[in-house]
């Protein structure tokens, strides 16, 4: 056991560059709990990942929210893990559901992707949940534990994996999914790890929630034994971000 709990933030493609500095001003006047305690991610577009990496307090890491498949090189738009890992950027989102929806990314890519950036020293915040009509239709489990799959088919060290359950309907909605909701798939998801992976990954991975996630329902929800932390949209724009952060203890 032993899960250090996990708070990551992500930004989407939100800010100026002077609302980053805003931001950075907040979190570094924050008061927050010690690294031993909590492990904090702030994830800001490409563009700003140097000055937030530069102006940011040490004890909060810095993410990007997504990466190429494979090594560099004729991808226009593109941005590699080596890039990423040239600039000493440690974290990086993976299989956010925008992605998956938007720009049609298949578990199989999503997976591709994980290994890749894993095996250029990121660590992965790989992100995984099922639409309202999914969960509507009995099949949450199912969808999440194919996402998982196209994962654990490409990885076998998770040491440097973060999962985020994120179901889609409750993303950017204002529609948390409850305690017990987060709880249920959580736990089914780390049932899933030990029968398909192992139980010494099922008991060390962080499986961490996002969807809605504010300064108002953080407690209840980090309060659940197998939910580890979260993956904060909107609310991490803002100064409750640090409560969010808080609720680690
Ligand atoms: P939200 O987004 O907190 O704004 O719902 C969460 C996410 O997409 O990671």
């Amino acid at each position: 056991m032993g899960r250090k709990f996990f708070v990551g933030g992500n930004w989407k493609c939100n800010g100026t560059s002077g609302e980053v500095k805003k931001i950075v001003e907040t979190l570094n006047a924050g008061k927050i709990p010690s690294t031993d305690v909590v492990e904090v991610v702030v994830s800001p577009p490409y563009v700003f990942l140097p000055v937030v990496k530069s102006s940011l307090r040490p004890e909060i890491q810095v993410a990007a929210q997504n990466c190429w498949v494979k090594k560099g090189g004729a991808y226009t738009g593109e941005v590699s893990a080596e890039m990423l890992a040239d600039l000493d950027i440690p974290w990086v989102i993976l299989g956010h559901s925008e992605r998956r929806a938007l720009l049609n990314e298949s578990n199989e890519f999503v997976g591709d992707k994980v290994a890749y950036a894993l095996s250029k020293g990121l660590k992965v915040i790989a992100c995984v949940g099922e639409t309202l009509e999914q969960r509507e239709a009995g099949t949450t489990m199912e969808v999440v534990a194919a996402q998982t799959k196209a994962i654990a088919d490409r990885v076998t060290d998770w040491t440097n994996v973060v999962v985020a359950y994120e179901p889609v309907w409750a993303i950017g909605t204002g529609k948390v999914a409850s305690p017990e909701q987060a709880q249920e798939v959580h736990c089914e998801l780390r049932k899933w790890l030990a029968a398909n992976v192992s139980s010494e990954v099922a008991s060390t991975t962080r499986i961490i929630y996002g969807g809605s996630v504010n300064g108002a329902n953080c407690k209840e929800l980090a309060a659940k034994p197998d939910v580890d932390g979260f993956l904060v949209g909107g609310a991490s724009l803002k100064p409750e971000f640090i409560d969010i952060i808080n609720s680690a203890t």
